[in-house]
Order: C-alpha cells, then structure tokens, then sequence
C-alpha cells in the first residue's frame, strides 16, 4: 500500500490538474468547490468558482449575503438548493463554529449540505487529517485495483470499497492523495476503458493483471455473469505437462492449460487431440471439476488428464512445462484447482490408483 501511494503521489506532483481551486488550503474554498463540483463538469465550475468567491470570499461574507445575491451567483449552475444549502451551512459554521469551518469529519458531517465526500475533502485538503474523500472516480480506480466483483448495489460491496480507499491514504499529504486519487480516476482509470499503459499503478492493479478493467466496476443493475461450461486438458509427456501463455485481452500474459469451451465426453476429448495435433493419448480420465467466478463470467470446468508419447514438439503456441516451470510462471486463479493437480503430479506424489480411477474425483469449488 505505501509503495501504491508513493507512486501515486509522486505521479501526481508531476500530472495534477490545474484547477482554480488547487493549491488552497482554505476549507471555506474547498467545501465550495467540492458542493459545486457536485453535478457539475469540473470546466464548468471553474468559472462560477472563481466569481462566486469575488462576490462572497469568507464564510462570513456567504452567511452575511442576501439569498437572491447567493442565487443570482449560483445561477446557470442550476441545483439551487446546493446554493441554499451552502448559505444555510455557512450561517451554521457562524453560529454553532465561531465561524471557523471544522477540521474533524463528524463535526463536517452536522453541517447543512456536507455529506461523507465533501467532509473528507475538507478535511484532508484542508486540515491534512488522514481520511478518504470517496467519490465515483475513487469508487472506480480502487474497485479495479482491488478486482472488486461485487455489485455496487450491495452495501455491503460499497463499504469495502470505502474501507480499501481509507486503507490507502497515508498519513502525510493526505489531501494530496485524495486529489491524486480523483485526478487519476479523471483522466487515467476513466469510465469504459482505462489508459493502463500510462497509469502509474498498473503494477499493482489486480483489474490490470487479469485484463478486466474495463468490466469494472459493477454498477447496480449490471446482467449476473454469464456461465460458460468448458474443459481443461492436462496433458502430459514424460515429467512435463501442455500449457500456453494467454494472449487474448483477459487474462493476457497468464499461463493456462489447454481449455477448451463446452463440456464433452473423455473420448471426444480425445479425438479433438488426434486430430488437432495428430497425437495418440493415453485414455483420457475426468479428475474432477473446478469452478471460477470471474466479474462477468463463470468458468465452470470439467479437469481432464491423459498422457501422450507423441510430442516430440509442443504444437503451435503451447509449451511443455516442467514442475519447476510451474511454480515460477504466474498462473491466474483461475487456474488453481488443475494447477495443484499437474503439481501433484508432476511432483510425483499422485498416487497411481487415483490416477487410474477414470471416476469424477472430488474437487473443491473454486470461488
Ligand atoms: S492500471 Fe488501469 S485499471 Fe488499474 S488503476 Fe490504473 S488505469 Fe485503472
């Protein structure tokens, strides 16, 4: 985690937005700010910013002002009872704060028209207290960071998220990291396809890794992954078994066995072999099934195993790999049930008369 905000923040001292409101660490201006920048593009609010704070440039100017002055500034930004609200919470802050806006989250959380995002804004851009500022882009970069599968529907889902973003702000510059955080999720880790490449946590991205990124997050209503019923074929040759490195978007640069879609007997298992790569096989034997939930699809597998004589080479694109291979190439977990069986094999501990069993072995459901 602090190697994710190092990166982080020294990207950000290099790339942060120029934005009017930058470089303040006056809360009054950044609660403005953030309550703007609600249901408003950030180009938009710029502007309005910049004139809104000629016209009332303290807390006490806003809570001293006429509505309708404070309506007329708010105007074309529409929203307006984001502009009464902010009045109603600046006379709040007079009345009840002595006028100084608060640098704790609960006391930012009884203030009219601050919610969770706008408190930890304040609080950590201005008051440098080491909490989150969760908004959609945070909500986004750290569900793909962390893979997150889940609906963000659930609750449930939703305060993890929230507890992964707090997990990752540092206690120094935490302000900073929070606006690292927005900048990147607005212009790197966007809606739709992120820009991996110039991301600069794309060494730790767990969405990155396994080439889900744009399928993320889930958002409520998202279609229930789609079950897709397929086949992993363990072949071996002497003390090495069949695998390839992935080279299609999901799960690109990952090693798998050969994984067939659809589900088929052993014998038309095996005649696919013969007459794919000409080879005779052993008779091919089920070793169990496996299941994979992936954020929007199933994997659910059928583990085969059979043994050929015939490779003198791998066929195209595929690579036989020893036990020692095994442990260093990187696997998705997907893979992780036919993983532990080619280890137990390859590591010569199978016991022959499992091996020769030909029976549906039991398997642990992979989740
Ligand atoms: S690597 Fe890609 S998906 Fe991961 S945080 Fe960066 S931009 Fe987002």
């Amino acid at each position: 985690m602090k190697e994710i905000t190092k990166r982080l923040l020294s990207w950000y001292d290099q790339n942060a937005r120029t934005l009017p409101w930058r470089g303040s660490a006056d809360p009054y201006r950044i609660w403005v700010s953030e309550i703007m920048l609600q249901q408003t593009r950030t180009e938009t609010a710029g502007g309005y910013y910049v004139r809104f704070l000629e016209a009332f440039p303290t807390v006490q100017a806003l809570a001293a002002a006429e509505e309708s002055d404070v309506l007329k500034k708010w105007e074309g930004l529409g929203y307006y009872a984001r502009a009464r609200n902010l009045q109603a919470g600046a006379r709040q802050v007079m009345a009840e704060y002595g006028g100084k806006v608060p640098s704790e989250v609960e006391d930012l959380l009884k203030i009219k028209g601050i919610g969770p995002y706008t408190a930890g804004a304040i609080a950590s851009i201005a008051w440098n207290r080491p909490v989150p500022a969760v908004d959609g882009n945070v909500i986004r970069v750290v569900s793909r960071l962390y893979a997150v599968g889940e609906s963000l529907g659930q609750k449930e889902t939703r305060k993890r998220i929230e507890d992964m973003a707090a997990a990752l702000v540092p206690a120094e510059r935490p302000g900073d990291h929070n606006q690292a955080m927005m900048d990147l999720g607005a212009t790197i880790c966007t809606p739709g396809t992120p820009d991996c490449d110039r991301c600069p946590l794309e060494a730790y991205c767990e969405a990155a890794r396994l080439g889900i990124a744009a399928d993320l997050p889930i958002l409520p209503g998202a279609k229930p992954p789609k079950e897709i019923p397929c086949d992993v074929i363990l072949i071996y040759s002497g003390n090495r078994v069949l695998a390839r490195k992935r080279t299609e978007r999901m799960l690109s640069g990952l090693w798998c066995f050969p994984l067939w879609e659809g589900w088929k007997n052993a014998e038309d298992r095996r005649g696919e072999i013969a007459r794919l790569w000409g080879w005779k096989t052993d008779a091919i034997r089920i070793r169990g099934t496996a299941k994979h939930v992936f954020t929007h699809q199933i994997w659910k597998m059928t583990m085969y195993e059979t043994e050929t004589a015939d490779a003198a080479s791998a066929p195209e694109g595929y690579v036989w790999i020893s036990a020692e291979e095994l442990n260093t190439l990187a696997w998705p977990t997907a893979m992780k049930a036919p993983l532990a069986l080619a280890r137990e094999r390859l590591d010569g501990t199978l016991k022959a008369e499992t091996a020769r069993s030909g029976g549906r072995a039991d398997s642990p459901s992979i989740l």
